[in-house]
């Protein structure tokens, strides 16, 4: 089980990390250069030639990659491998438009399943511990990279995917798992339908839980680690780089670890892309050092976060992010005004809401509007009665004084929003539909 702490790897210092990091990346250049067309041309038209890159401090000099380049290159553009040395795709979820596809070769399944054991590790996990993965299986990389890395910890792996929430209540409860992994949204319903059944948390034998693959507020870990009797871990990923386990939390749960040795990391102003001071918030970009057949240098995650290297209280050295609030493009500008739905959240779940929201936006009359739908529990259903109105007015106030516009809000009953079991949608911006 100690097998996936890695103190000689994470807890290793900054030198030495960065002479890995010097070191993979040299070789990582030259090796996309000589084996990617699409990336080589890219390198050619800002005129640098892997020559030019000797070590992390000559990073800057190379060209960015973004999701259009990869939607661009579909399906084969930026494989750096012969297919027949491929061994599985797994897929986007289209979150923001078209899907795109990785390729892995079995070295590079290894490194992903690896990085999500390191996770699992750092939630508590061990070959002692049961592991309900209820992230989706298939194309997306949520419940294979967790169902890789609980294999490697030796734990007893659950591969339940997502769906048919009371199943999962049932093999939680027969099998007597101790680790949760999905996404937060589909971890809440959980907790619900739990409850709804009659059951507390004593009936279960859940510890943990790894959630992950969508924004989530502090207000969300709360509210989930209450409902399931469980300490919550966030872990971050993107297919483009493998999936989950990109970064991940330990138990000080104040920012997620990167692998540094698989992946360099830079924050970059999304405007002018320049690369900002550490501490200062902006676009997460990463550089894959390790990855043989979808290496991406410098690829924009649109992700927006801080970077810390602070001394963690786990011993880990490797770098922290900030959870991410949100991508770049999640981003809503209502009236002019900046808005992220994490901020939303936040003030409902410090009202006392539950974390059954919508977010609607359009415009109407040239002006934009902002809807937000919340849903009551039955307690709150019964006691607000006829009163709604007056604690639909208090909120939008508390929402005003969190994003300088006031939304209208409506309290909806109970069970009336549908519920997530994975990546839950949160906004419809009908302004879209009209544009
Ligand atoms: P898609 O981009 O289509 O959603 P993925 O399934 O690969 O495809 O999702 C990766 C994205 O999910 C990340 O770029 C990030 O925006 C989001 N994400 C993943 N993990 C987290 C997390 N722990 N917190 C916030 N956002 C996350
Ligand atoms: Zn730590």
């Amino acid at each position: 089980m100690e097998r996936y702490f890695q103190p000689e790897i994470e807890c290793a210092d900054r030198e030495t990390i960065k002479a890995w990091q010097d070191e993979r990346l040299v070789k990582q250049v030259k090796y996309v250069y000589e084996n990617n067309a699409y990336y080589r041309n890219l390198m050619d038209e800002k005129g640098v030639k892997p020559e030019d890159i000797k070590s992390t401090e000559d990073l800057h000099k190379l060209p960015f990659l973004t999701k259009a380049d990869l939607r661009d290159a579909y399906p084969y553009g930026l494989l750096s491998r012969p297919l027949k040395d491929c061994v599985r795709i797994q897929s986007t979820s289209g979150t923001t438009g078209k899907r795109v596809v990785a390729f892995y070769t079995q070295h590079d399944i290894d490194l992903w399943d690896e990085c999500c054991a390191r996770a699992i590790v750092a939630a508590g996990g061990s070959d002692e511990d049961v592991v309900q993965v209820c992230y989706g299986y298939g194309l997306f990389t949520g419940g294979p990279g967790l169902n890789g890395g609980s294999h490697k910890v030796g734990s007893l792996t659950l591969p339940m995917s997502s769906g048919n929430t009371e199943r999962q209540i049932q093999f939680m409860r027969d099998l007597g798992s101790t680790i949760l992994c999905c996404t937060p949204s589909y971890a809440a319903f959980i907790g619900e339908t739990l409850h709804d059944m009659g059951y507390t948390t004593d009936d279960i034998k859940l510890k943990a839980g790894i959630f992950g693959a969508e924004p989530w507020t502090e207000e969300m870990r709360r509210d989930i680690e209450k409902s399931l009797g469980i300490k919550a871990y966030d872990i971050y990923g993107l297919t483009e780089l493998s999936g989950p386990g990109v970064s991940f939390e330990c138990s000080a749960q104040t920012g997620m670890h990167i692998n540094e040795d698989h992946f360099i990391a830079e924050i970059i102003d999304p405007e002018t892309g320049e690369v900002l001071p550490e501490g200062e918030k902006g676009e997460l970009v990463f550089t894959s050092i390790t990855k043989e057949a979808f290496p991406l240098l410098r690829y924009r995650t649109r992700d927006i976060c801080v970077l810390t290297r602070e001394k963690c209280p786990c011993g880990r050295t490797h770098v922290k992010m900030s959870k991410p609030m949100g991508r770049s493009d999640d981003m809503l500008i209502i009236r002019g005004v900046n808005v992220f739905p994490s901020q939303i959240e936040t003030v409902l779940l410090n009202e006392g809401y539950t974390p059954n929201y919508q977010i609607l936006v359009d415009r109407i009359n040239n002006t934009d509007t902002l809807d937000i739908n919340v849903e009551l529990t039955q307690e709150q259903f019964v006691k607000y009665g006829e009163d709604v109105y007056l604690y639909e007015k208090e909120l939008a106030s508390a929402i005003k004084t969190m994003l300088g516009i006031r939304p209208r809000v409506h309290l909806l009953a109970p069970k009336s929003i549908t519920r997530s079991e994975g990546k839950a949608v949160r906004v419809v911006d009908k302004r879209k539909l009209h544009d």
